[in-house]
């Protein structure tokens, strides 16, 4: 006869017992099991936590869309690790403002010092810009053009930025596909027979480059 099997125990606290006051029934979730207040979201208080801080005993868990609302952050990198709040990593960047300092992006003004949503370029250490706004220019611009707004940096500037949890998508950026857009225009043209050309310069000028 077969022995009974140990009671499962929580991946996240390691204990096995269930309590309904406590740590909750235990839940199957992916292949393992946790107890239901175990894998609670630590700032909405939900349930299905599946994001958890990558520091060592830290056991914060919480949903990727609230993550922002505390702080957290969550590399879009290598191995995707996510911190809590208190755990994520820093920017080291020594540097002063001079006097009262605006986002270079958005113009209005950001924190005294360094913080979640106040960042600065590690490179010239001069530009500064809102979470935000520089995360809003790396989704625009893509992996292959995102640089420092100021001094154009990228060699250091990118790897920092994802590292403080910036999602820089390697995709074609809007600029680009403008160009290619603006570059098709004469051809298009060669073929247009409306009676008023779009044609920057004019049917005319067109005809005679042509
Ligand atoms: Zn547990
Ligand atoms: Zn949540
Ligand atoms: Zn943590
Ligand atoms: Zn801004
Ligand atoms: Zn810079
Ligand atoms: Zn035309």
């Amino acid at each position: 006869m077969a022995a009974a099997l140990p009671p499962p125990e929580c991946v996240l606290c390691h204990r096995s017992d269930t309590s309904l006051d406590g740590c909750g029934l235990m839940q199957q979730v992916d292949g393992v099991c946790a107890h239901v207040n175990c894998l609670r979201c630590c700032i909405c208080r939900k349930k299905g936590a599946t994001v958890a801080c990558r520091q060592k005993r830290c056991s914060r868990r919480f949903h990727l869309p609230c993550s922002s609302q505390r702080g957290c952050i969550s590399q879009f990198f290598g191995e995707y690790s996510s911190f809590c709040w208190e755990h994520r990593p820093q920017q080291t960047v020594e540097t002063l403002q001079e006097g009262h300092t605006t986002c270079i992006i958005c113009m209005e003004v950001v924190e005294d010092s360094l913080s979640y949503t106040t960042m600065v370029c590690p490179s010239c250490k001069h530009a500064w810009f809102h979470r935000g706004c520089i995360q809003g220019q790396a989704y625009r611009v893509g992996l292959r053009h995102f640089a420092c707004p100021h001094c154009r940096d990228q060699e250091r500037f990118v790897p920092e930025m994802a590292q403080m949890g910036i999602r820089v998508p390697d995709i074609k950026p809007a600029c680009e596909q403008e160009e290619e857009e603006e570059l098709a225009l004469p051809q298009l043209h060669g073929r247009c027979d409306a009676r008023q050309c779009l044609y920057r310069g004019g049917r005319e000028q067109w005809e005679e480059e042509g």
